[in-house]
């Protein structure tokens, strides 16, 4: 299918690794020019570079710098000449216990994983809407509908950002001018955070990071972590021309863990 982006510029951040690059690479193979930002240089450059190598003819932008920074979304933002398609994601809060977490702590995870995202979407909406065409998409996360117990910083920061996603895209002067913001959900997909995160439950318990990676996919309904090449194709989709009545929503991609009817 053609999804009908050819030429369009899309803004996908925090994208040298996981979920984010899978994006990017799905986007390019629609014909999307892209600006890609990651905090370090190399990770960023050898993607940038992979990308150039299977799409030849996209022109393929670097940004390195914190998304979650003012300066860092500046430059992110100046280096894209007009932004079409807006993939908000950074790295995710820490686990731990709640008792733990002081003012700092939730102020870090709010800033990252909901007033990053709100601050670009405010940068970029209105000049989608002039325009006619506008697709933003926020990776959150499974935790948003399921929560995670030792994940609290997700589920409230993320928690936030949904709900104001809820109500901003629904106002007739976006959904009307083909702009449509959702977010994408990831339940459990093969990257260096999930290894992170499932590391740490390996150390508590003393196992081989296999082992518990291997329990975590028995206890799965698809028996396995879903790739970023799955979670990058439904990216595309989201913004393609032909899901402009697909708005405020929140996709779930999990492989079937969430347990619920809806
Ligand atoms: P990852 O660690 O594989 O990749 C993260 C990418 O983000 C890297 O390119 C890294 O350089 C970049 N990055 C991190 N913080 C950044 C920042 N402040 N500024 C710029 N770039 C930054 O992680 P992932 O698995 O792709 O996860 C992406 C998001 O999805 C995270 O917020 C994560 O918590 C969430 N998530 C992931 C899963 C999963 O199973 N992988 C599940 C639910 C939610």
């Amino acid at each position: 299918m053609d999804m009908g982006l050819a030429g369009r510029w899309a803004l996908v951040c925090a994208a040298s690794k996981g979920l984010g690059k899978g994006c990017a690479q799905a986007l390019a193979a629609e014909g999307v020019r892209l600006v890609i930002t990651a905090r370090g240089t190399q990770a960023l450059e050898a993607t940038a570079a992979e990308l150039r190598a299977a799409h030849p003819a996209i022109e393929v932008r670097t940004v390195a710098g914190d998304i979650t920074t003012p300066e860092g979304r500046a430059a992110a933002l100046a280096a894209c000449p007009q932004i079409d398609i807006l993939v908000n994601n950074a790295g995710g809060p820490p686990p731990g216990d709640f008792r733990d977490w002081d003012r700092a702590a939730w102020i870090a995870a709010l800033d990252a994983n909901m007033l990053t995202p709100i601050e670009l979407i405010k940068a970029v909406v209105d000049g989608m809407a002039g325009r006619g065409f506008g697709r933003i998409v926020n990776i959150t996360s499974g935790a948003v509908k399921a929560p995670i117990d030792i994940l609290g910083l997700s589920n409230g920061a993320r928690s936030g950002l949904t709900g104001f996603v809820a109500g901003l895209s629904r106002q007739p002067r976006l959904a009307s001018r083909n702009v449509t913001i959702n977010n994408l959900l990831p339940g459990a997909f093969d990257t260096d955070r999930l290894r992170t995160t499932l590391q740490g439950a390996a150390a508590k318990t003393g196992q081989p990071l296999e082992v518990v990676m291997a329990q975590r996919k028995q206890g799965a309904p698809a028996r396995r972590f879903g790739t970023p090449e799955e979670f990058g194709a439904l990216c595309a989709f989201v913004c393609s021309a032909q899901a402009g009545f697909l708005t405020g929503q929140n996709l779930l991609i999990d492989g079937g863990a969430y347990p619920g009817s809806f």
